[in-house]
């Protein structure tokens, strides 16, 4: 059982419901959404607190704006969330101004409003308690279902719960199933357990790599950080991405994963190149013979049939992070075959990351998932072991 407040323990039929959502979803140059998996995933919470008689209010951010922009506007989330749920959606043309409390105060049951960009409030990152108010007076109960942000101590995540008494605040169904999952691998995982990583950077992944070592049975490094491994017990890398100030702990994280038992795969060959362009001429080479400044920027053909051998037998496999430069067809191989292996086994799949999520998507494999998390950071941060700040206010409190 989950220690968190659910939207279904508390009491919301016929009222006002906030909630904050994550509707952070990609576009292209045109504005057009490009991938709406955050819009969807929101749809059970707000289809029950419609189907409970409530006014629907929803709030979200969308990208970085520096200032009011109708770059940054949430209409086109409104127009496909309407689309989605075949249902009017109103747009604010605001968060807390004049429009937005009209808006607000119009409401009827059943109907869902959308307010603008909460970005387009500078105090939304600040974690601003006057915003937070503001916010919290336009509803009776609040519901955070914006897994994707609940990492950030923001107003419309952590701030605002201070302004709902127990019994009015919870966390909504794609919130609690985030949770549920990202708990369930750290605290249960069916064995194997396969964690694959990937990426940029060693950095980033420092403290989940450390975290999850004494839980798993088996560890595949790929992406740009395998070269900082690789660098750590003697290969000439070239010019491959490195993390100078790592090689100690990454020969430290491999000397503890031979302590534990645990079995650390990195990739035996990789695609070489001498610049990161779909241009540039390219080498399948082994690790051992990466021509002089060039540089891996996939992982090679062997490596993928080794992981798949290595995943075979897994019960759990957890991936994050690209096995190379996905974004690029040349580099993009190595992450999109992990991906064929990874739905092919019969182990829970649980994909994090927006990047990993993404190679997925392109691959065709959403589906063969068990799961892919609607939050990179925040799913990282979870996996690393730490409490998110926007979750901690939604937990049961202990009788007095
Ligand atoms: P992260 O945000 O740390 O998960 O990193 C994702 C990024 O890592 C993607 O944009 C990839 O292009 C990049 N990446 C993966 N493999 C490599 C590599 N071998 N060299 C440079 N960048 C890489």
């Amino acid at each position: 059982m989950s220690d968190i407040v659910s939207i279904k323990d508390i009491e919301i039929a016929g009222k006002k419901v906030f909630i904050r959502c994550d509707f952070n979803v990609p576009q292209d140059e045109f504005l057009n959404i490009t991938d709406d998996r955050r819009i969807r995933s929101a749809i059970p919470t707000i289809r029950y607190c419609l189907d409970n008689g409530c006014s629907v209010i929803l709030a979200s951010h969308l990208g970085r704006p520096k200032e009011i922009s109708s770059k940054y506007s949430l209409e086109p989330v409104a127009k496909r969330l309407a689309r989605l749920m075949n249902k009017d959606v109103i747009l604010a043309k605001n968060v807390i101004g004049e429009d937005a409390k009209k808006k607000v105060g119009e409401l009827k049951p059943t109907e869902i409003l959308i307010l603008e960009n909460l970005r387009f409030e500078k105090g939304e990152t600040k974690n601003d308690e006057n915003l937070a108010k503001e916010l919290a007076s336009m509803a009776e109960i609040y519901i955070n279902d914006a897994f994707g942000v609940c990492h950030r101590a923001h107003a419309s995540v952590e701030a605002i719960t201070k302004f709902f008494a127990e019994g009015k605040k919870a966390a909504g169904f794609l919130l609690l199933k985030e949770i549920e999952f990202s708990k369930n691998l750290i605290k249960r995982p069916s064995r194997p357990f396969v964690a694959v990583v990937g990426g940029s950077k060693v950095s980033g992944k420092l403290q989940a790599l450390t975290n999850l070592l004494p839980r798993v049975d088996k560890l595949i490094i790929g992406g740009g950080m395998a070269f900082t491994f690789l660098k750590s017990i003697g290969f000439d890398i070239g010019n491959s991405l490195l993390e100078e100030e790592l090689i100690d702990e990454a020969k430290q994280i491999l000397r503890k994963g031979k302590e534990l038992g645990v079995k650390i795969y990195l990739p035996v060959d990789i695609v070489a190149a001498p610049t990161c362009s779909q241009e540039s001429p390219v080498q399948y080479v082994s690790v051992q013979e990466i021509p002089n400044g060039w540089m891996g920027l996939d992982v090679g053909p062997a490596s993928v049939t080794l992981f798949k051998e290595v995943i075979a037998d897994a019960q759990t496999i957890w991936w994050n992070g690209p096995m190379g430069v996905f974004e690029i067809d040349k580099f993009s191989k190595g992450s999109i075959k992990m991906s064929h292996y990874i739905a092919d086994t019969h182990a829970t799949s649980v994909i994090g990351g927006g990047d990993t999520a993404d190679v997925v998507a392109r691959a065709g494999d959403v589906d063969e998932m068990t799961f892919i998390s609607t939050g990179g950071g925040a799913s990282l941060e979870l996996i690393e072991g730490k409490e998110l700040p926007g979750v901690k206010p939604l937990r049961i409190k202990e009788e007095q």
